[in-house]
């Protein structure tokens, strides 16, 4: 046995290595384990949206491992198995199911058969369900199931081995034998659906940390081969929330709001909307009444708003992403605190600058730049071969496997990260006027077709609301593109960004207001803060500079003409005009799995035009005009 010391990064143990997820460490293999066999140290983390919403009481957090001795004195994270069981040694290539009783703490498994020692590998290959269970395959009936003759099919040996034989390459040249008599089967084939089912064997009905004695459930679902780190062993759901403080409290009848009521400018300025005249008239009202600008918006809001304001608490239950639209597009409506701190910025853009950026200028309706977020996200449990359906009772889809495996939990294991970020909306009246057009209408019905038929159709519309609009897909598609213009820019990588789109439909006659915008954030540092790249990146003249070069570099993919004349025909293609090479990302950055994606939406082909074409056409007339010039 080697000595080594095994350690999990903090957030980690939501994602990828939360309750039920593979751990690949140095060549060992582990799986996280349900929360009862969390500590009782689990830090409480606070996010009281997020609890209503998942109806659990808490939150709770794997402690920070202190460095030095203290560490080593008793197991403060959650807890991971060696999964899976069935080891071998790459160098005798005897195999060997190393059950609990055999583990010594911080040793890893080595050869006893063979004089060198070797640290014994785990097996590639592993089963699972659709009910979520995972569980070693039965090698011995493996290696047994082509057997001719009745002594080697009855044989109950657990003596194997995993030999490569060197003639042929590929799965091919992996066997499994019996090393008393000789049957054997190489792995050619293992994946195929339900070849594990076709031998006879069944789903035991467990997670790797229950024992099959006494904890299993009976399973009908059929057991498939798959391999260990495979996509499809592991799809984790979570949720996240970023923290809003409650409304400002305004109380009608004190002083400063009196005022500012009786102010000449206020009539006016409630009737600008969003307009430029819009901010001279609250410039004007703030520096007389001396109230802070942020005070007289968060007013104006509270007084056009006060009819719809009072239907908010029935939805927003259940939809976190009306209280974040508010306070993110009305700077001020909420209160900074010390986990939540925007401003409101602009792109910078005066009468001098090229066209391109002035129809830029026009179409965004408000920047805001976040100095300070919190967010909390949490695991909710997982399902494996295939992802979720949603909460719709389809027959398709993986089912959901809580992440306390026996009883109704009361808490849910979480993680909270502080970042900053930019958010954009988009002006209203020119998306709803681009909305109305029937080209676009018809492009976007024909993508919702396809997630009506999708067994994901539940899921997403969490995020896209009841019917899919085509802002969702533009503006998610901008998100995605900022994301990936913002690595270059900012200094932060892709994977720790993350988007939000407020893009949602809402159910006629709810009178919540409409969504336009999206908010572009890291989630990656603790409390002590974060790189200042992404608050520098949401200021002039940066902003519009980007704006502009994400939406050129959107008009290519080195995959082009084949992506950009995708209609996703396919009904798991959610996408038309978008691929890897242009427009996914990690998949830690989205909030809806890489789907409902569309470059033309964005931009514009031959018969949709996209929502920016107008600046692009600008743009590509300024740089063709720029080559022409002394
Ligand atoms: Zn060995
Ligand atoms: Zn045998
Ligand atoms: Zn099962
Ligand atoms: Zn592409
Ligand atoms: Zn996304």
């Amino acid at each position: 046995m080697r000595n080594i010391r095994r350690k999990v990064r903090r957030a980690q143990t939501i994602v990828p290595f939360g309750v039920g997820g593979i751990l690949d460490l140095r060549g060992e293999s582990f799986v996280a384990g349900d929360i009862r066999g969390w500590p009782g140290n689990a830090e409480l983390v606070e996010s009281p949206r997020l609890a209503r919403k998942l109806k659990v009481a808490q939150f709770r957090s794997a402690p920070v491992i202190p460095s030095g001795k203290a560490a080593h004195a008793t197991r403060v994270g959650p807890s991971y198995v060696r999964f899976p069981k069935w080891l071998f040694c790459p160098k005798c290539r005897e195999m060997q199911l190393w059950l609990t009783d055999r583990e010594m703490r911080d040793k890893q498994p080595t050869c006893g058969r063979c004089a060198g020692k070797s640290t014994l590998a785990p097996m590639r290959f592993i089963q699972v369900c659709r009910a979520g269970h995972m569980a070693d395959i039965d090698w011995r009936r493996w290696a047994h199931s082509r057997s001719e003759g009745h002594a080697q099919r009855q044989c109950q040996v657990d003596r194997l081995r995993f030999v490569a034989t060197p003639e042929s390459s590929g799965l091919d040249a992996l066997r499994v034998i019996c090393a008393v008599c000789r049957a054997g089967r190489n792995l050619a084939g293992i994946s195929q659906k339900n070849i594990l089912q076709k031998m006879g064997l069944q789903c035991p009905g467990t997670h790797p940390w229950q024992s099959e004695a006494d904890e299993a459930d009976s399973c009908e679902e059929p057991p498939q081969a798959v391999q260990r780190g495979a996509s499809n062993v592991y799809f984790p759901i979570t949720h996240s929330a970023l923290d809003i403080p409650e409304p400002s409290e305004l109380t009608e009848d004190d002083e400063a709001t009196q005022n500012i009521v009786n102010h000449r400018f206020w009539p006016y300025y409630i009737d600008e909307g969003d307009s430029p005249m819009a901010d001279h008239f609250r410039e004007a009202i703030a520096e007389e009444c001396e109230v802070p600008e942020q005070f007289v918006e968060a007013l104006r809001r509270r007084q056009t708003e006060e009819a719809t304001a009072t239907s908010y608490p029935d939805h927003s239950e259940d939809d976190l992403s009306i209280a974040e639209w508010t306070a993110l597009s009305v700077p001020g409506s909420v209160a900074n605190s010390d986990t939540f701190s925007v401003r409101r910025t602009h792109l910078g853009i005066d009468h001098e600058h090229p066209e391109s950026m002035r129809k830029l200028d026009s179409n965004i309706s408000a920047v805001v730049v976040a100095d300070r977020v919190r967010e909390v996200r949490a695991l909710e449990g997982f399902t494996r071969y295939e992802p979720s359906s949603g909460d719709g009772e389809g027959s398709e889809g993986g089912r959901i496997v809580s992440v306390d495996t026996r009883s109704r939990t009361q808490w849910l294991p979480a993680i909270e990260t502080y970042g900053e970020g930019i958010f954009i909306a988009v002006d209203e009246d020119r998306l709803s006027t681009w909305e109305r057009l029937p080209s676009v209408r018809d492009w976007t019905e024909r993508i919702e077709r396809n997630l009506t038929a999708s067994y994901k159709a539940d899921r997403l519309r969490e995020k896209s609301g009841p019917k899919l609009l085509p802002r969702f897909v533009m503006l998610h598609t901008l998100a995605h593109h900022f994301i990936r213009q913002l690595s270059y820019d900012s200094g932060y990588n892709a994977a720790s960004l993350r988007e939000r789109v407020y893009a949602r439909s809402h159910a006629p006659g709810s009178g919540l207001p409409a969504q336009a915008g999206v908010f572009v954030y890291t989630a990656a540092g603790d409390a002590e803060g974060t790189l200042g790249g992404l608050v520098r990146q949401g200021q002039p003249p940066n902003l519009a500079e980007t704006l502009i070069r994400l939406l050129e570099s959107a008009q290519w993919c080195s995959q082009d003409p084949l992506c950009a004349d995708s209609t996703g025909r396919s009904l798991a293609n959610l996408n038309r005009a978008a691929c890897h090479a242009c427009t996914l990302l990690p998949e830690t950055c989205c909030e809806v799995d890489n789907s409902l994606l569309d470059r033309t939406l964005l931009i514009g082909d031959g018969e949709i035009p996209g929502f920016f074409r107008g600046v692009i056409q600008a743009a590509l007339e300024e740089s063709a005009g720029a080559v022409e010039l002394p």
